[in-house]
């Protein structure tokens, strides 16, 4: 049986919002070719039930390998934090269209809210693609993305005729050039901005960059993983550059940094004293930890 903990693999890869979360905590994704939803759950035992059971063999195949077998060097943090969330794995690289739709919704946003409304698009167009989303209509699909932003529809539209126009439809072919040529097409693309870029090449595209936002940025500078302050885009630039460069870790060993900024590195009250690296961890810019136990 595949050991998996559920919530520390959907919670943070852009791969698993194509699953919504719903109110009693199973996981829907809609399968247009079947035309029908599609439930994955944790039973108190650890195992995964996927209903209906037929599915069982293709649900379980977006798994690709657990977390513990990314590569962190020596670095004694990252290497605690792959130990501690060994049982998080790693997602299959996802349709690079549907990365980057599912991207944009994000922007902003709440992963929640992005697969809701993820969830709502599939259902409405029997499964996006390309050219449904070209065609689409705007005041139609500025309703249906209302909770992820309105104004989200045109990026939507406008870049799917873009990839239509310039490559044929298709993104397939950045796989296959180096991840400065496919950065540079993606950030070409209406609504498309480094971050997003930087996960459809991690999650999609199978380029290993960290994709970087605020919350990356804070856990990063906190633990000592970058000489950068504060969450400017400058500072986002800095922490990437030394996640990349100086630590040369794989893209995917970010997730171990999500997790640990989810879990207990939050914003306003990080929670030291149940902490995985407290012993090892800096605090760096932490500001008068003993009072925000
Ligand atoms: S010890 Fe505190 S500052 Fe360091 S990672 Fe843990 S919660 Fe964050």
């Amino acid at each position: 049986m595949m050991d998996i903990d559920l919530r520390s693999t959907m919670d943070i890869q852009i791969t698993a919002l194509e699953w919504m979360l719903r109110d009693d905590g199973r996981y829907v994704r809609y399968y247009p070719e079947a035309g029908r939803d599609v439930y994955l759950e944790q039973l108190p035992d650890g195992s995964l039930r996927v209903t209906p059971p037929e599915f069982h063999d293709e649900v379980m195949s977006i798994f690709e390998y657990p977390l513990n077998g990314v590569y962190c060097g020596d670095n004694k943090l990252l290497l605690r934090l792959r130990e501690f969330y060994r049982r998080c794995w790693v997602m299959k690289l996802q349709d690079p269209y549907i990365s980057l739709i599912i991207t944009i919704l994000t922007q902003n946003k709440t992963a929640d809210s992005a697969r809701r409304t993820f969830h709502k698009l599939q259902h409405r167009y029997n499964g996006i693609d390309v050219h449904k989303m070209a065609g689409a209509d705007k005041k139609e699909l500025e309703e249906l993305i209302h909770y992820s932003g309105p104004y989200k529809a045109a990026y939507i539209i406008e870049c799917s005729r873009q990839i239509i126009e310039r490559w044929g439809g298709s993104l397939e072919w950045m796989k296959k050039v180096s991840t400065e040529e496919a950065r540079e097409a993606l950030l070409s693309l209406y609504g498309v901005g480094p971050k997003t870029a930087d996960c459809v090449l991690l999650f999609s595209l199978g380029h290993s960059v960290t994709p970087v936002d605020t919350h990356i940025c804070r856990v990063s500078q906190r633990l000592g993983l970058s000489t950068s302050t504060g969450d400017s885009e400058a500072a986002k630039r800095k922490v990437k550059e030394d996640l990349e460069k100086k630590h040369r870790i794989p893209g995917m060993a970010h997730l171990l940094i999500i997790n640990l900024g989810r879990d207990f590195c939050k914003a306003l009250v990080p929670l030291h004293h149940i902490c995985p690296v407290e012993d090892i961890c800096p605090k760096r810019g932490v500001v008068r930890p003993e009072r925000l136990l």
